[in-house]
Order: C-alpha cells, then sequence, then structure tokens
C-alpha cells in the first residue's frame, strides 16, 4: 500500500469464485484498505447447475441469471461490463477491449473455463456448445426447430433424423440434459406436436468411459443409467464422438448416427480463449497455481480456472464448492499478503454432488450419504433455491419448479430465424 492509498485489486469474472472472492475482500474494501474492480464479459453471474431446464423451458431464462452491478453496488464495487484483453503482469496492467486499462496491486482471475473441443472433426462448426445462457436459449430454439421441421417432413427418415439427438459426455451435465429432452418430450411435445410419433425420437448419450458419472458413487451411475435408459435414452458407453457435420454424428468404432443435434457437454478448458496470458498454465489450458493460489507475483486463479492441487494431493473438481473453497483461500491469502502473514492451502471438502434425473427424480451424496428418489428431488430443488444469489431469483424459481407440476414446458422459439434456416439450407422466408 504506498503513502496508505488502497491496494488496487481487479477480479476478472463474476461467477461462483469471483463473487465469494469479493465477498471475502469485502470487508477490507470498506475500510479503505483495498479497492476492488470486478471484470466480466457478461453483466450478470450465471446460475450454471439450471442450464438443462433453461434450454428445455421447464425455468424462465432470466430466472437463473442475476445483475452484477446489482451484487456490486451495494457493497461500493466498482463494475466493468468487459473482456479482457491482455494482460501486462511486468508492468501489473490489465487491457480490456474498450482500450481501458486498469493497473492493479492484486489480480485475481476467476474467469471460469471454455469448452474443450478435443479438436474432434466439425465438433466445433456442428456441435451445440452448452457451457452459457445464449448457448441454452440458442439449444432450446433449435430443439423447437427440430420439432417443427419433423412436423411437417413428409419422409420418415427426414423426420427420424430430425428427431435423432446426440449428446456427448457422461458426466453431471450430460446425464441431466438428456433426462430433461426425455421429459421435455414425453410431458410437453407429445401433446403439443400429436402428428409426430414419439416413436420416432431417440436420444443417445455417449460417453468414453466405462460409466456414466465417473468420480460420482458407482451405485448412483447405474442408478443414473438404469432410469435413463426407462424413458428411452440409449446410453453408449465406451464410445467417443469421432467427427461431426450437419447431417450425422460418427463414433470412434465407425457407427454412423444420422443426426442434425449433437450437444457437447464432455471437458472444458481453461479461459484462454484468444488471450496470451503472461502465466504459466497447466492441464487443459488452466492456470497453473502454487499451493496458494499464486501464479505469479501479485496474480492469483481459483475455480474452473486454476489448475489447483489441494494439500492431500487431490487434484480440485471444476465443480462450484470447488470454485468457493479456493475464492475463499485467494481472499484470506490476499489479505495475509498485505498484512505480511504466513499464507494458508486447502484441503478440500467434498459436500457432495446433486445429479437431476427429470421431474421427481435425482441421485445425490450429501456429505457422504447416499440419497436418491422423490426425496432427493425435492432436495435438489430447495437446494438449488437456497443456492441462487438473492431473493427475487429464489422466488422466481421457486414459482417455475412448483408451476412445472402443473404446465406444459414453454416451447416459444426466441431466435434468429432466418440464421437457423439457412444453417439447416433451407428457405429463410419460409
Ligand atoms: C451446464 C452446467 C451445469 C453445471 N452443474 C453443476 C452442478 O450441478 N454442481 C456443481 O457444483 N457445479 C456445476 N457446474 C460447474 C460449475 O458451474 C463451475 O464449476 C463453476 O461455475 C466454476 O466457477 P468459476 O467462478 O470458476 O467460473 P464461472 O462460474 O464459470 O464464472 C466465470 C465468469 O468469468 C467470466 N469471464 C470469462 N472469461 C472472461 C474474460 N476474458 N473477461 C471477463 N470475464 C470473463 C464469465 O462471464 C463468468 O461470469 C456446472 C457447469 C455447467 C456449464
Amino acid at each position: 500500500m504506498a503513502g496508505g492509498a488502497p491496494v488496487e485489486v481487479v477480479v476478472v469474472g463474476g461467477g461462483f469464485g469471483g463473487l465469494e472472492v469479493c465477498k471475502g475482500l469485502a470487508r477490507a474494501h470498506r475500510d479503505g484498505k483495498v479497492r476492488l474492480t470486478l471484470v466480466d464479459k457478461e453483466n450478470f453471474f450465471q446460475f450454471n447447475p439450471l442450464l438443462p431446464e433453461v434450454a428445455t423451458g421447464a425455468v424462465e431464462t432470466r430466472h437463473i441469471v442475476y445483475p452484477l452491478r446489482a451484487f456490486c453496488a451495494p457493497r461500493g464495487i466498482r463494475f466493468l461490463r468487459n473482456k479482457v484483453r491482455s494482460v501486462d503482469a511486468e508492468a501489473r496492467v490489465v487491457h480490456l477491449h474498450n482500450g481501458l486499462s486498469l493497473r492493479y496491486d492484486h489480480l485475481v482471475m476467476a474467469a471460469g473455463a471454455s469448452t474443450n473441443w478435443f479438436d474432434i472433426p466439425g465438433a466445433e462448426a456442428h456441435a451445440f456448445p452448452f457451457k452459457t445462457l445464449m448457448d441454452a436459449i440458442r439449444l432450446r430454439a433449435h430443439l423447437v426447430e427440430m420439432w417443427e421441421l419433423a412436423d411437417q417432413a413428409q419422409d420418415a427418415q427426414v423426420r427420424r433424423q430430425l428427431l435423432t439427438f446426440v449428446v456427448a459426455g457422461g458426466g453431471i451435465t450430460g446425464v441431466e440434459v438428456c433426462a430433461s429432452f426425455m421429459e421435455m418430450f414425453h410431458r410437453t411435445m407429445r401433446r403439443l406436436y400429436p402428428n409426430v410419433p414419439l416413436s420416432l425420437v431417440s436420444v443417445h448419450l455417449v460417453e468414453a468411459g466405462e460409466r456414466l458419472l465417473g468420480g460420482l458413487r458407482a451405485e448412483h451411475a447405474e442408478v443414473a443409467a438404469r432410469h435413463l435408459r426407462t424413458l428411452g435414452v440409449s446410453v453408449v458407453l465406451h464410445r467417443r464422438v469421432a467427427a461431426v457435420d450437419a447431417e450425422r454424428v460418427t463414433l470412434d468404432d465407425g457407427a454412423v448416427i444420422p443426426a442434425h443435434t449433437l450437444v457437447w457437454t464432455t471437458g472444458i478448458r481453461g479461459p484462454v480463449g484468444d488471450v496470451a496470458w503472461p502465466f504459466p498454465l497447466g492441464r487443459a489450458g488452466r492456470f497453473k497455481v502454487d499451493a496458494h493460489g499464486q501464479i505469479g507475483p501479485g496474480a492469483w486463479a481459483l475455480g474452473d480456472a486454476a489448475d489447483w492441487i489441494d494439500d492431500t494431493g487431490r487434484t480440485l473438481p471444476q465443480v462450484a464448492q470447488g470454485a468457493f473453497q479456493t475464492a475463499r483461500c485467494v481472499a484470506t491469502n490476499l489479505l495475509a499478503t498485505l498484512d505480511g502473514r504466513p499464507l494458508g492451502t486447502v484441503r478440500y471438502q467434498d459436500m457432495g454432488y446433486i445429479v437431476g434425473l427429470g421431474r421427481h427424480s435425482t441421485v445425490a451424496s450429501l456429505m457422504g450419504l447416499p440419497v436418491s428418489g422423490v426425496l432427493a428431488w425435492y432436495f435438489w430443488a430447495f437446494y438449488y433455491l437456497f443456492a441462487m444469489v438473492g431473493f427475487r431469483k429464489q422466488l422466481e424459481v421457486a414459482t417455475d419448479v412448483l408451476k412445472g407440476l402443473f404446465v406444459l414446458h414453454d416451447t416459444t422459439q426466441i431466435h434468429d430465424r432466418k440464421r437457423m434456416l439457412r444453417a439447416h439450407d433451407l428457405d429463410p422466408e419460409l
């Protein structure tokens, strides 16, 4: 701190980790010890666990996001809706996309992860990523488009292809996406598209490993696989997507699935994007942090953006709990640095997980205790309500969950229609 001036702290990314680190530094900010600036390319926090519900119209789009200014303004934190263009680590300056530059004493990289396409031919061009709110909005519009086209298609093979949906990656997100698709198709599309027989619909979940939900309890993987199969999902294990184009998905054993829809939920990488970060990178393009979260002098990383090994040697998982715990460690260590105190490490506490399997069904582990079935479903619904930022959002999601017991999924298509029709080689004036 030069001459009593507050220490400039710039946090890049207002997700789970970024907001938690701001909370950890809020008091020092209030006391004038540090001055916090939060930068995010979006102007909202996004609650990822409910993206499958948004993609299928079970939860309203705006209900899972929270304006970052509503978080920052009451705490007096400066917010900039902007994207990082580059960082000059030596001069300690962050350059933003509009030419603005921010000098910092401490930089916290909490920019999350981006989709890893694993260089699979055609994946980036043709598959649907599933990371952002826009991804969920686009997927929802595309799903409805497939049903609209199938409703009018004359040829049975064309209809079947339109109604074939492939999901790559049998982790939590892939399983939840398949369950949400089936719930939407069986409950809503069946009624709204009486001309389209459900027998033509197929959903394939392709997983490279030997079971679904790798890393979670084996019995939960079995429950999930059984449940998905009961719903009609074809669970394909030991297989990878090898290529994709606008018409088909090819697997690594040469099998071809004629489909216009591939949802990519497999693999994430660091937030590298088009930025040449001046910090060491670890696995999958994430920032290589030391045991305290540092990536360089006055620079820190946390959450999905960080390749972090805790003090038991465990690689931290890229989940919300990992973001919370690393953020708390970084906030504490940053303040300790200012006071000349020793730095701490993280010992990851596994609080459990929840996998939504559609209406009234879920598998969960709560502090190591396995739960599943209807009770777990209610636990899932209320866990999310509790975890949502702000009372208004809790109320909105609560309303959606209750409403979902009585009303159908919202299938309104909000999208750039001409662009979508062109993507299917159809007359944009249709
Ligand atoms: C569909 C889906 C479902 C999930 N479900 C679960 C679940 O059920 N349970 C669970 O524990 N975890 C779940 N996760 C994982 C969890 O969301 C992440 O682990 C968590 O969000 C990581 O927090 P973070 O703060 O590191 O990153 P994020 O929460 O992703 O936040 C990163 C922020 O950085 C911003 N940003 C990125 N690049 C830049 C840039 N260059 N400049 C400025 N800002 C930038 C982004 O806009 C974003 O706001 C899910 C993830 C997805 C995608």
